[in-house]
């Protein structure tokens, strides 16, 4: 099939030394820890395979360590490893022959986690458990072996190629920066010398693995560091890897410590391809970019820009695996976007947990959840079409089902219609617009302004009832939260309750951080506009200081209200966030000047503001406003109006279980039931 006009540039094949890749969309690494369960081989297989059909040129795996001492996570180091990678690339050739596979080799370095994690230097990372042990010159010597040996491995396992790692903290860039390296032998002091050990790398790989064979290079284009990598020295190290054999540099942004988030969703799209680009005109081999790049047209707008050869989209194949295949059959509005919020797959690999993705429940359970037919299709109400309800619907009727889907309000959405609305969400937008489309793929009858209850449902005769009525907001029982001061979110959020200039927020979970950054917003978005971020996080893509960022503290428009965030927890404001975006939004509201308060007991409210005790001392806090965050209620109503009616009905979401729930938990939850229905 000719692909879509739409996208030319993506949509041309590339040579890289003797590969051919079909398209310019490539599967970018990413540890999901399918690696590391007992069932890897069949596991990863199904993963990559359902990838490969969907259409990248080329997947890159999970980070694969050359060495004992690479980390954690799977290593390959002879050739009793290899046999079960043989079973992962030839089940993605057998299915795609003419999809690539790359692996990536991460040797980790410094955040190796172990006692015996090794580096150049004694240097401890931020984020490090351990201070690495310094590597002799032999060890070096026997760390380059290494990663020689990986790459042979790796070819006899079958892969179209290596990517070696050389970013993002881990070993080989810790040898590049001088923080990290301060060795006084031939590997450290001089710039020369602290390029020798990548150098080195690359030769002894180019000499186990000959020509045929593709070596993607991962550099730092940007580290984030202050006193880190300078522009110049990221062009020489590029220029030098090319001479040495490369035949792919792939840019990176950013190191783990760094302090400027890059692939969060209050990051622009494709914020950093500019500094592809600049590096793309200095060599003569193609060049990968990366981070933010989440739909076709993004992709298609930065290689039309020249930007890159090459575009790398990794937790966008989490979100669709069939994302290239919708973009060349020009059905890009049946894909399912990823959003960015890392709360499924990031945050999931930095607590130890198997990744999957919060708006596509079956990523990286392949060979656990299959979308089949039904055996025999049922007539099915689903009530709320919230991230649950429309989860099930469009699983549901792609099945086969008959669903008839009702929700009280004129859009869908459920409080996902809120989420929208925080500038940096933005990209929720997209999930509506996935699940809009799915309802018409799927020929599900929509009923919106419908406040269904029990006794039209019983006369409507269905099968099966999924009541996915969503959540209350909880009203805490307090003196005073009647008085006019005292504002529900969800009237804040749709503006319709007045916010005054000194605010209180009660209650600092995910929705009162939210309702902060809402009330204390000024401007265009960052995550709309590279430049507002850049000012925003101190990157500077002008000059390119070392690192890329100005080291000076950054400033954050403000519209100047004075507010607090309050938690009767002890524990420090914002700790139960996002374990890898929490610290972003902690910090962004401390650069606006919003307080954060731990220990607070509530006594009440009234036209004086907001009594309480901190610490047992009576205090008032005088706000014109107290904004009401203080998390949410199961709306059970119609379910227990269908029990008693005698209707067997099934929950799921916030009317399921509303503690702790996040559209993650309603869209799995949701998932594994329409599944089985
Ligand atoms: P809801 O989204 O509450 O949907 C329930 C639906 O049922 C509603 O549309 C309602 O109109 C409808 N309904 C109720 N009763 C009836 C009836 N009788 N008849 C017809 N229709 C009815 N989660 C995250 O994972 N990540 C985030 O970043 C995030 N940010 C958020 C930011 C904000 C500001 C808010 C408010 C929430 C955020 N959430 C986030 C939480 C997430 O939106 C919820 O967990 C999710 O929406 C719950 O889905 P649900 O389908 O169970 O319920
Ligand atoms: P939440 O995370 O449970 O937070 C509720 C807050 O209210 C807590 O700070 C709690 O802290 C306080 N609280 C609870 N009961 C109270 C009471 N009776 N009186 C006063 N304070 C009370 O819930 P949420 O912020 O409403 O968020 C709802 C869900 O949406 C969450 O599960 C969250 O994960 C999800 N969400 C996620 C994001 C994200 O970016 N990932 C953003 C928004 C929402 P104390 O009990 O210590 O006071
Ligand atoms: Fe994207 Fe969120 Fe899914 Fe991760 S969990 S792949 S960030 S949508």
């Amino acid at each position: 099939m000719t692909p879509h006009p739409r996208y030319p540039h993506v949509f041309s094949p590339l040579k890289i030394g003797n590969t051919l890749v079909k398209n310019r969309i490539l599967m970018g690494s990413m540890h999901t820890g399918l690696e590391d369960q007992p069932d890897a081989a069949e596991r990863l297989s199904a993963y990559f395979v359902e990838r490969a059909k969907g259409g990248v040129g080329m997947i890159i795996t999970g980070g694969i360590g050359p060495h004992p001492t690479a980390g954690y996570g799977a290593k390959l180091l002879d050739d009793k490893d290899a046999a079960l990678h043989r079973q992962v690339t030839e089940a993605v050739h057998a299915a795609a022959p003419d999809v690539k596979i790359v692996m990536q080799i991460l040797h980790t370095g410094p955040l190796a986690g172990t006692a015996d994690c090794v580096a150049p230097s004694p240097v401890k990372s931020r984020i490090g458990r351990h201070a690495p042990n310094e590597l002799t010159e032999e060890g070096i010597a026997e760390q380059i072996a290494a990663f020689a040996n990986c790459a042979r491995l790796a070819q006899q396992a079958g892969y179209d190629g290596v990517e070696i790692i050389g970013s993002a903290g881990y070993l080989i860039s810790t040898f590049l920066v001088e923080k990290t390296n301060q060795r006084t032998d031939q590997w450290g002091g001089s710039w020369d010398n602290r390029m020798r050990f990548p150098r080195e790398v690359i030769r002894a790989v180019r000499a186990a693995v000959g020509l045929d064979f593709v070596v993607i290079f991962r550099i730092a284009a940007m580290d984030m560091l202050q006193g880190g990598m300078a522009w110049d020295e990221v062009v020489s190290l590029a220029q030098a890897l090319e001479a040495d054999g490369v035949d792919v540099i792939s840019t990176h942004f950013c190191w783990h410590e760094s302090f400027v988030p890059t692939i969060a969703t209050m990051v622009p799209r494709a914020a950093f391809t500019q500094v592809t680009g600049r590096l793309r005109k200095a060599l003569s081999i193609p060049v990968i970019t990366s981070n933010r790049i989440n739909m076709p047209q993004v992709a298609e707008d930065v290689l039309a820009r020249g930007d890159a050869d090459l575009v790398s989209m990794a937790r966008p194949m989490l979100a669709d695996a069939e994302l290239v295949n919708k973009a060349r059959e020009g059905r890009e509005d049946e894909i399912n976007t990823c959003i960015a919020c890392n709360q499924a797959c990031l945050d999931h690999t930095f607590t130890g947990k198997l990744t999957s993705c919060l708006v596509n429940a079956r990523a990286c359970r392949e060979t656990e959840i299959a979308v089949l037919p039904a055996a025999a299709p049922r007539r099915i109400a689903v009530v709320g079409a919230g991230p649950a309800g429309l989860a099930y619907a469009a699983i549901a009727a792609e099945r086969g089902h008959k669903v008839t889907l009702y929700d009280a309000a004129d859009e869908i959405g459920g409080q996902f219609n809120l989420a929208k609305q925080i500038p940096g969400k933005e990209e929720f937008y997209e999930t509506l617009r996935y699940f809009a489309r799915m309802i018409e793929v799927h020929g599900i009858d929509l009923r919106l302004g419908t406040r269904i209850d029990a006794a039209r449902l019983k006369d409507a005769g269905f099968d099966e009832v999924i009541v996915a009525t969503g959540i209350t907001p909880r009203r805490p029982v307090l003196d005073g939260i009647d008085h006019p001061k005292a504002v529900s979110y969800v009237d804040v959020i749709r503006g319709k309750a007045p916010v005054g200039q000194k605010v209180a927020i009660m209650g600092a979970g995910g929705i009162g951080f939210d309702v902060a950054e809402l009330i204390t917003h000024q401007g265009t978005s960052a995550a709309l506009d590279v430049a507002v971020f850049a000012r925003e996080w101190g990157v500077d893509f002008a000059n390119h200081p070392r690192g890329g960022v100005t080291g000076i503290e950054p400033q954050v428009a403000s519209n100047g209200r004075e507010v607090t965030l309050l938690q009767r927890k002890a524990t420090p404001v914002g700790q139960g966030l996002g374990k890898t975006t929490g610290w972003t939004h902690r910090l962004t509201l401390q650069r606006r000047g919003v307080k954060m308060v731990s220990g607070i007991e509530y006594d009440r409210i009234d036209d004086a503001g907001l009594h309480c005790r901190i610490n047992g001392e009576p205090v008032l806090m005088e706000v014109d406003t107290v904004i009401v965050c203080a998390g949410q209620e199961p709306a059970r109503g119609l379910y227990d109006d269908l029990v008693a009616l005698g209707i067997s009905a099934q929950l799921i979401g916030g009317a399921f279980e509303a503690a702790e729930l996040d559209a993650k938990r309603a869209i799995k939850q949701a998932t594994e039931l329409a599944v089985a229905a």
